[in-house]
């Protein structure tokens, strides 16, 4: 929490005194493709559903993308992400908006967004399931997910450094390029579970609150195709029709093509009719 608080200031006081310039959008825009890649398809599919295999290398890579979001060591996101759709909107759920909240759907809203990371729910007191770390390159991102949080913060600095030459260069990539990306890279993982819960359209019956929520699907890497997800939690693809936009589930398919993804499953739309709402 005082990372995303912390962050949070650093941007205020960076649109105050530093004004974005072009190369600090550019390095926004990557870094949101990087949370993209690092959450959706590692952390997301990979990981905690393991809808695909990837090499070791892209293991490593994926995983430390999503490191570099600020969301914490891998074990424990898929763990938690796993509860939710365990006990998706009901007793147990980590991040539900309507669990205890039915009264005041905006306090439900906000809880579910990211007050719940102040219930007490802490990663580290839950027994985690041996199949998700099972891997060397899980270990490796678990125990250095620090370390790779702050390159995620020096990267965009060195980069923004180099092409200025100056120190007023290297602070517009560290309050641009770190900290307001890892403030919107955030706030768009955690509208999975408070928007995709609130809003949107119910295709199929899930026993839940999941919605599909196509302009949040563009902005989330597919994420938001989130009623599509909870039906068909195993599949590697969360779209359902030809014109639901999902770059999560492109980025795995060029994976595949060269050569370092595998093993991609997917359920198809047409064995869940018997699930549809509409
Ligand atoms: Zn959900
Ligand atoms: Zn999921």
């Amino acid at each position: 929490m005082l990372l995303h608080s912390g962050s949070l200031v650093a941007t205020i006081v960076a649109a105050a005194v530093l004004p974005p310039n072009g190369l600090d959008y550019l390095l926004i825009f990557f870094g949101w493709v990087a949370g993209g890649l690092g959450i959706s398809v590692g952390y997301h599919r990979m990981l905690a559903h393991r809808s695909f295999d990837a090499s070791p290398l892209t293991e490593l890579v994926l995983l430390s993308l999503g490191a570099m979001t600020g969301q914490g060591a891998p074990r424990y996101w898929a763990h938690l992400h796993r509860t939710h759709h365990r006990y998706s909107d009901k007793i147990g759920d980590p991040h539900s908006p309507v669990n205890g909240y039915a009264g005041s759907p905006l306090r439900g809203f906000l809880r579910a967004h990211f007050f719940w990371i102040l219930e007490g729910y802490l990663p580290r007191r839950i027994e985690v399931p041996s199949d998700i770390d099972r891997k060397g390159s899980v270990r490796f991102v678990n125990r250095h997910h620090l370390l790779l949080l702050i390159a995620g913060l020096l990267i965009p600095t060195t980069v923004s450094a180099a092409a200025s030459a100056t120190v007023l260069g290297a602070a517009h990539g560290l309050f641009w390029g770190g900290f307001a990306r890892i403030v919107l890279v955030n706030h768009i993982i955690w509208g999975v579970n408070s928007v995709c819960h609130s809003t949107g359209r119910m295709v199929y019956q899930t026993g839940d609150f999941s919605r599909n929520v196509w302009w949040f699907a563009l902005l989330s890497f597919g994420e938001g195709w989130h009623n599509n997800h909870h039906i068909a939690a195993a599949s590697a693809s969360f779209t359902h029709r030809w014109w639901q936009i999902d770059m999560g589930y492109l980025a795995i398919l060029v994976m595949r093509a060269f050569g370092v993804a595998s093993s991609v499953r997917l359920i198809r739309p047409n064995a869940l009719l018997s699930m549809r709402v509409t």
